[in-house]
């Protein structure tokens, strides 16, 4: 079912002067790629506000401290730019594992939050990252930890109207690894996935984040696993042990994709090779 109103704000100016006279079931429009599913199921209000030409969802800063990440960039747009090839390698490592090549011309990272989904691999990527997420309501910004974002599925932190402007990174010194088990290599939506990323100093991990898909009602930040590797180098009995912590924080639900036990148990295997690969890098 499509809409039954397009509009196509030139401006963000002109977007907030625009909003109180449409219809009250609207949706922002991005990249489209999730908005097209949730229409078919007849979910995607009466009017859609096309913000995909919205330059200021597109810019990309970089600071001594942290980078900015606009929320209207592409998924395939991102992992070509070499400060995220170098500052935020989970990001970069995550990109191929997102859906194809040509969902990922289209998709956004803002996008892929907005949507609420446990699933989002972008999200996942991000939330390893230490990202922040930029919110924005007719010139009132503000700003929460990526994870604090997701209030269930679906669900997210998002008022009425308000845009997600973009993402704020800091930048530090860590290596990733993004471990995904989908049903296919192509357009899969994945059963779990696990990203790692750790600043390792003497041999010793300083921090490590380690953020999952797919096997919580949010996107789930496995903290116990990670307070653990505090401290301690990365040998093969800190990383079992490690695994074992991540999935017993996992809590995922058995549907369509995949059942609840053997996610659970995914999230050690992948969180294991996930740790052996950084203890490798
Ligand atoms: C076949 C297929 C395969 C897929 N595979 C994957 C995959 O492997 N990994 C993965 O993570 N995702 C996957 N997805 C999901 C999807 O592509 C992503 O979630 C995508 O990033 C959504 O971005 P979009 O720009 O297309 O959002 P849209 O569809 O335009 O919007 C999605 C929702 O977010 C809202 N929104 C969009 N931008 C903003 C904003 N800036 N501020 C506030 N609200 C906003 C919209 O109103 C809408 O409710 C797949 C989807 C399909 C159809």
């Amino acid at each position: 079912m499509r809409p039954e109103l397009l509009v196509r704000p030139s401006s963000l100016a002109h977007l907030w002067k625009t909003l109180p006279s449409l219809p009250r079931d609207r949706r922002y429009l991005a990249g489209g790629t999730d908005l097209m599913i949730a229409a078919s199921h007849g979910h995607a209000g009466d009017c859609w506000v096309d913000i995909s030409g919205l330059k200021e969802l597109r810019s990309f800063r970089e600071t001594p401290s942290s980078l900015f990440i606009g929320s209207g960039l592409t998924i395939s747009a991102l992992a070509e730019m070499p400060a995220v090839k170098k500052w935020l390698p989970a990001l970069a490592l995550a990109a191929p594992h997102y859906a194809s090549p040509s969902l990922r011309n289209m998709a956004t990272i803002g996008g892929n939050a907005a949507n609420g989904s446990p699933c989002a691999d972008g999200v996942c990527a991000l939330c390893s990252e230490k990202a922040s997420i930029v919110l924005l309501l007719k010139g009132v910004k503000r700003k929460l930890p990526l994870p604090a974002f997701f209030l269930g599925p679906k669900r997210t932190a998002l008022r009425k109207d308000e845009l997600i402007l973009g993402f704020e990174v800091p930048k530090w010194r860590h290596v990733s690894a993004y471990e995904k088990l989908g049903p296919r290599s192509y357009f899969g939506i994945s059963k779990v996935s696990v990203c790692v990323s750790a600043e390792i100093s003497g041999g010793v991990v300083k921090e490590t984040v380690i953020s999952c898909a797919s096997v919580a009602p949010v996107p789930l930040m496995a903290r116990k696993a990670a307070e653990f590797l505090y401290g301690r180098r990365l040998d093969e009995g800190t990383i079992s042990e490690a695994a074992a912590l991540a999935e017993s924080e996992a809590s995922p639900i058995t549907d369509t994709r995949s059942e609840a036990g053997y996610r659970k148990a995914m999230v050690r295997v992948l969180a294991a090779r996930a740790l052996a690969k950084i203890a490798a890098a």
